[in-house]
């Protein structure tokens, strides 16, 4: 296992105290490993789940040809190249049924979808587009050898790869996993991450307020982000500002998980008793970041009775701590859980207004992504300040303006992240 140290020492052009976004999550992602750890699941328990080893196909799907549509089954050799034919009818075949009869020069089948193309067979031809008298059956000219015919395999072929390992499972690979006949899937264990929120200030919902006092909606905001990354989440409360009881915090947080995330404690004025206390504790870097909002930032390796933990000590701001979750922990805690897919695209839309911007940072703004006369705009939710929640709540996307990007006209395109997506 690499130091911290030594990872740091890899990145160049490393500045603590203006750390752009890419080199911060170089880091990260330099040192954080995927957890050991497998189980197998019923497929439906495994919804969310990482897939823990490659799955190759040992049937092929569908097994045999078969007919896409209601139709006549025919031999493509039959068929007349300009003018009608007319071929007669020997039996049905139906989905899921076997059908024993031979399909003879100038014979033809009835076929209902997905039933088994019949023996010597190749082409079907759809009901509507027949004329039936009896069993005489008279066929069109103009049909293509092999249409609506699916071939064996041609969905997922025998002994070839299906899904990969580090893929999450959503409806789609159940489905497929159900159709090889698979009804156990290994998959990664969950990743257990302890979370706190650090201040004094802080009071827990469905209290009294007091002058001065703030509600402590971090904790909110970081357990729903974590249980959406399929995280085992272990709230560990709110911890005053007390080096002894921090201390303790962080301890148990790093006993019991293959994570911690702590918002505040981490700004100029805090950080150095929680700098002091994490150099017991073990290998903890303290950044600037060089991005708006979320400036500062913790991030390293704690140790707790015998164990450790990787340890990301975010802002306190509500706004800042959403925005460095998702633009690092969030990276970092899926190549945890074993991900091999973690980034997110970047969609190109147009500014309906101007964004002031300087060079030499990243800035996350939220924005509301819509489709104005055919072409997709955004716009800012409005106050943009790191304490404006309703910002993020407001927004369907982050407007991410790059490192060296400045500032922004209106009618110019931008780059967004969409929040939500089709799960
Ligand atoms: P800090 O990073 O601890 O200096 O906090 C920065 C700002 O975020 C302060 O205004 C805090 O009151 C606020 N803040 C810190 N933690 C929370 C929390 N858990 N919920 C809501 N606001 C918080
Ligand atoms: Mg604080």
């Amino acid at each position: 296992m690499n130091s911290l140290d030594d990872v740091i020492s890899c990145v160049s052009g490393y500045d603590p105290n203006a750390l752009p976004v890419a080199k911060a999550n170089e880091v990260i992602r330099s040192f954080v490993t995927p957890v050991a750890g497998v189980e197998k699941l019923p497929v439906r328990a495994a919804l969310g789940r990482v897939l823990a080893k490659d799955i190759v196909s040992p049937i092929n799907v569908p097994s045999h040809d078969n007919s896409a549509m209601d139709g006549y089954a025919v031999r493509s050799d039959d068929l007349g190249a300009g003018e009608p034919v007319t071929l007669t009818e020997i039996g049905t075949a139906y989905a899921g049924r076997e059908f024993s009869g031979e399909v003879k020069r100038g014979q033809c089948a009835r076929v209902m979808t997905g039933a088994v193309m019949p023996k010597n067979t190749d082409t079907v031809i759809i009901q509507e587009a027949v004329t039936v008298a009896g069993n005489r059956i008279s066929i069109p000219p103009g049909q293509d050898r092999g249409q609506n015919r699916r071939l064996a395999g041609e969905d997922l072929a025998k002994g070839k790869s299906a899904l990969k390992a580090g893929r999450l499972l959503r409806p789609a690979d159940l489905g497929l996993l159900a159709s090889l006949g698979f009804g156990t899937v290994s998959v990664r264990r969950k990743l257990k991450v302890a979370f706190f929120s650090t201040g004094d200030e802080l009071v827990s919902v469905a209290k009294k307020l007091k002058a001065g006092e703030v509600y402590d909606s971090n904790r909110y905001t970081l357990w729903g982000m974590l249980e959406r990354l399929g995280c085992d989440v272990i709230d560990l409360g709110v911890v005053r500002d007390d080096p002894k009881k921090l201390e303790a915090a962080f301890r148990k947080a790093a006993a019991g998980a293959d994570a911690v995330v702590t918002s505040g404690g981490v700004s100029v004025g805090e950080a150095d008793f929680t700098k002091q206390m994490m150099a017991k504790l073990g290998e903890v870097a303290f950044w600037k970041i060089a991005m708006r909002p979320g400036r500062p930032m913790a991030f390293g390796r704690i140790r707790g009775r015998g164990k450790s933990a990787y340890l990301f000590g975010l802002p306190g701001n509500p706004v800042a701590v959403m925005v460095t979750f998702y633009h690092f922990v969030r990276g970092a805690l899926l190549h945890m859980a074993g991900r091999s897919d973690t980034e997110l695209p970047l969609l190109r839309a147009k500014s309906q207004t101007a964004m002031r911007k300087k060079p030499g940072r990243t800035e996350y703004q939220r924005g509301i992504l819509e489709l104005k006369d055919g072409e997709w705009t955004v716009r800012l939710t409005g106050a943009q300040g790191s304490g404006i929640l309703r910002s993020m709540s407001e927004a369907n996307c982050f407007v991410v303006l790059g490192h060296e990007q400045g500032s922004v006209a209106a009618g110019d395109y931008v780059e967004v992240m969409l929040m939500d997506g089709l799960v």
